[in-house]
């Protein structure tokens, strides 16, 4: 009996110490993923692009290590028949994970040691954009970069439409959201910024409609009836379908809402018939149509602006497309002056502007190197901080290494994916020059992955000077991205290699 009872006693510790074995594993391997600030959402200010907002510790992970190596040996001399299988699983589990880093050859800019640890492996992201990239076999016209224009400003337009009333958008709205979207408390729906935008789910480019769902981070302020306003901070998911058989829009057409099949202003469709080219014109026949659009989460709480956040995923490996090195080269034979490194002097550049603008709170500094969308979202945060009476100092920012991620060709735009490592002193204070968050004398060490666009027809050495890539005049630019000089608008990547995307490591799926 108490032989039975010893057993199980040996039976239950043993359990309770595989249990505690695996649980260290598990420690182990999720520490590395953790972000103790928590909460690093477009509200927690993630999207601030120039900066880590805080520091992920380098030593958390050999303390773990040597606990987890101690708890192992103690189990070995204890329970031998346990201790040792698990610490032979433990050393096979560390070998494969040092293999996986080790053993890929990437394609970067190299750099001190902290950064070279770092591993460079392909791994499956959650949908990658090469998959959407697929579209073309159907559509030979269609181009990511003016997808995700297009789709930003059906989000706008629809954010909007909930207060002004959804009629004038009935070609681009599932009949039954038409209605439904409509809040009759509200008069109009304003300032909308997009802070992100991620792919949740892709049908592919089988069947008869083409299903895609989006994920958006915004804030906006709604303006209600009843006088007042208020400001969301919103995640919301777009279910897009478009007809197999449709094509995208010329270029010409882009960048506006109108009949989706002949281009007429949108005053001219009544319901979902066209007047002018008398088609139905809605379903997603010609074009993107709204299948769904849901809340995830939405909350009034204004941006973090002095909060530390902790920086997380620079350990992670760099997603890189398999075919990235290849299409590289095929770029660097089209257009022999784009090197990699020619376009390390210009991402140089721009970073440095980048900061420049982000510290010293001009964003007309940044203008001429980014892409609309990426300027309204900047220029948002940037006045945040303005309104807040505080700044964001990056000081001494330098670019540690620069992976290329991905390479993605198309009718209009050529787009390169790259990760950027870099480092800073990275603090907040107030215009009374108070340290209200951060560190003035430690550095940060973050990631991000950076994608700039150029159209498919230039050539040309990338610009690394602050000159109109255009008439050469020292660059001087208006808000909508002209020139002053020659009234060229520069910053559509007609004429040079300019930021379209700035992904936070966690938030980038390829
Ligand atoms: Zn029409
Ligand atoms: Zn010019």
């Amino acid at each position: 009996m108490s032989q039975a009872r010893r057993r199980n006693d040996r039976a239950l510790l043993a359990w309770l110490a595989l249990a505690l074995a695996l649980g260290l594993i598990l420690t182990y391997s999720v520490s590395a993923w953790a972000r103790p600030g928590g909460g690093h959402s477009y509200s927690g200010g993630s999207s601030r692009s120039t900066r880590s907002s805080g520091g992920h510790s380098g030593g958390g992970d050999g303390g773990d290590a040597a606990g987890l190596i101690f708890q192992l040996l103690l189990l070995c001399v204890q329970y031998p028949a346990l201790g040792v299988p698990l610490l032979i699983i433990v050393i096979v589990f560390f070998i494969a994970k040092a293999a996986v880093g080790a053993g890929r050859k990437g394609w970067s800019t190299s750099t001190p040691e902290e950064v070279q640890a770092v591993q460079r492996v392909e791994r499956s992201a959650p949908l990658a954009r090469s998959e959407l990239d697929a579209i073309r076999t159907l559509d030979p016209g269609f181009s990511l970069v003016l997808f995700e224009d297009f789709a930003y400003m059906l989000y706008a337009a629809v954010q909007r439409a909930r207060g002004i009333g959804t009629q004038a958008l009935a070609a681009y709205l599932a009949p039954n959201l038409a209605q439904a979207l409509v809040d009759p408390q509200l008069s109009d729906v304003q300032g909308i910024v997009i802070g992100a935008m991620r792919y949740v789910h892709f049908s592919g480019p089988q069947g008869q409609m083409l299903e895609l769902e989006l994920e958006v981070e915004s804030n906006y302020v709604e303006v209600l009836r009843a006088g007042g306003s208020r400001r969301f901070y919103a995640v919301d998911r777009m279910r897009l379908t478009r007809a197999a058989t449709a094509r995208s829009r010329p270029l010409a057409r882009a960048h506006k809402l109108d009949c989706p099949n002949c281009g007429a202003p949108l005053e001219a469709v009544r319901g979902t018939e066209c007047s002018y080219c008398r088609q139905n014109v809605g379903f997603g026949r010609f074009d993107w149509m709204i299948a769904e659009l849901s809340n995830q989460t939405r909350e009034t709480r204004g941006p973090l602006l002095t909060s530390d956040v902790a920086e997380t995923g620079t350990e992670l490996p760099t997603i890189v497309d398999r075919g990235a090195p290849q299409k590289f080269a095929e770029l660097e034979r089209k257009d022999p002056a784009v090197t990699w490194q020619a376009l390390q002097g210009r991402v140089g550049l721009i970073f440095a502007e980048l900061q420049a603008a982000w510290s010293g709170r001009e964003p007309m500094r940044i203008r001429p190197f980014v892409s609309d969308n990426l300027f309204q979202s900047m220029y948002y945060w940037i006045d945040l901080y303005t309104q807040a009476r505080c700044r964001n100092v990056t000081e001494n920012a330098t670019i540690r290494r620069v992976d290329l991620a991905n390479v993605l060709s198309d009718a209009y735009f050529d787009a390169i994916s790259l990760r950027v490592f870099a480092s800073s002193i990275d603090y907040t204070i107030s215009d009374e020059g108070k340290l209200l968050s951060g560190n003035r004398s430690r550095p940060r060490t973050y990631s991000e992955y950076w994608t700039l666009i150029r159209g498919t027809a230039r050539r040309g050495e990338p610009r690394r000077d602050n000159s109109c890539p255009n008439c050469g005049a020292p660059l001087r630019i208006g808000m909508t991205g002209q020139c002053e000089y020659c009234r060229v608008k520069i910053t559509s990547g007609d004429f040079d290699w300019v930021l379209s995307r700035i992904e936070q490591d966690e938030a980038y799926g390829g």
